[in-house]
């Protein structure tokens, strides 16, 4: 294989694509830091801003001491359920063992524990007041504790009206906030993106492309990262209409490409073939060649036992020829005869005084391989 790069061509292009990526990147470094630095304008509000803090402290201490009567009630209240349902306890224990014991007393019919009988009886019946008495003190203390809550109900309503009212104006004026954050950072980047594309357009194929490149590539992700910290809820949609924008503007310019390509082809096939030999540039030549692909049509030309023919089967474009000075079997596009070292396109007269005029004809059709 031939290949038309001249040794250090090589590392210089992997040297220069290096130098556009490493642009890349400091520049990526000092945009993230920039885009980060950019000034919020505001610090972020907060619902401090929005309550209406008079009415909030008067309210609250209207409730204060409502509260905590309401509490004392609620713990009272408790209180008497407990001893109630103690009572409740004592009083059917008590009556079980009471009837336990009328029972046995009915069995052995001792009437002089008629006595017993009356005092007992009267305990429980004590009992049982003392119940009741509980029922009452436990039904004020529910009216007291209604009242108390009647109270407190529409000045806890406000209060929270006042509070759920600050607290969808702070939403609002978060979201401004957020916005605002965004249209700053989207005025730096935005710019950034459309000069990089349009020094793309202009400059890729000057000498300063790595330096293009680069910059390209940096905005490209300072527009589609470094900005998503920062997008509000419809900035995804920013973010893919740019995209696809990107996507046709590239899709539309690779349909171009195609189209011209096919133009050129057509009009170097209409040439005549001299014309088309000298047209096609040494390294593309070269190129195609070690591709297995004609010069002039691009398309494949399969070899034959490893020979390259001498005319493309598809454009008739010729490959190869004999040296007109020493008969050297050849590819076309070299400059100069590998055999005798002949100018191309000099007679094999003119030929006659150059550096091999007398070196051995070689007849033997050698395929540049
Ligand atoms: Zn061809
Ligand atoms: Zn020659």
């Amino acid at each position: 294989m031939i290949s038309p790069s001249r040794g250090p061509e090589r590392l210089v292009r992997a040297g220069q694509w290096l130098v556009a990526l490493l642009f890349a990147y400091f520049l990526i470094q000092v945009g993230g830091a920039v885009i980060a630095d950019l000034p919020l304008l505001s610090k972020p509000p907060t619902l401090e801003q929005f309550l209406d803090r008079a009415a909030v402290n008067g309210l609250e201490n209207d409730l204060r001491p409502l509260e905590s009567r309401r509490q004392a009630l609620a713990d009272q209240l408790q209180a008497v359920e407990q001893r109630q349902a103690d009572g409740r306890e004592a009083y059917d224990r008590d009556k079980a063992a009471f009837e336990t014991w009328r029972a046995t007393r009915s069995a052995t019919a001792q009437s002089a524990q008629n006595p017993e009988v009356i005092s007992r009886a009267r305990q429980l019946d004590l009992q049982l007041e003392r119940q009741r008495q509980r029922s009452e003190e436990r039904q004020q203390l529910q009216q007291g504790l209604a009242g108390v809550e009647a109270a407190i109900a529409p000045k806890q309503r406000r209060l929270d009206g006042l509070r759920s009212q600050a607290e969808r104006r702070l939403a609002g004026a978060r979201q401004r906030t957020e916005l605002r954050v965004f249209a700053i950072r989207l005025l730096f980047v935005g710019p950034l993106l459309a000069l990089a594309l349009w020094q793309f357009r202009r400059f890729r194929r000057g000498e300063q492309w790595p330096f293009v490149w680069g910059f390209l590539l940096f905005a490209l992700f300072a527009f589609f990262v470094e900005l998503v910290p920062y997008l509000p809820p419809f900035g995804a949609y920013i973010r893919y209409v740019v995209g696809a924008l990107l996507t046709v503007v590239v899709g539309r310019a690779l349909i171009a490409w195609l189209k011209a390509y096919g133009q050129r082809l057509q009009r170097e096939q209409a040439a005549p073939a001299e014309q088309r030999q000298r047209s096609i540039r040494y390294e593309k030549a070269l190129q195609a060649i070690s591709r297995n692909q004609c010069p002039g049509c691009d398309r494949s030309l399969p070899r034959h036992e490893g020979a390259l023919p001498d005319y493309c089967m598809h454009c008739g474009l010729q490959l190869q020829h004999d040296c007109p000075s020493c008969s050297h079997h050849t590819l076309t596009f070299f400059p100069y005869c590998p055999s005798c070292g002949a100018a191309a396109g000099s007679a094999a007269g003119s030929a006659a005084g150059g550096p091999a005029a007398d070196g051995a004809v070689s007849d033997g059709a050698v395929a540049a391989s």
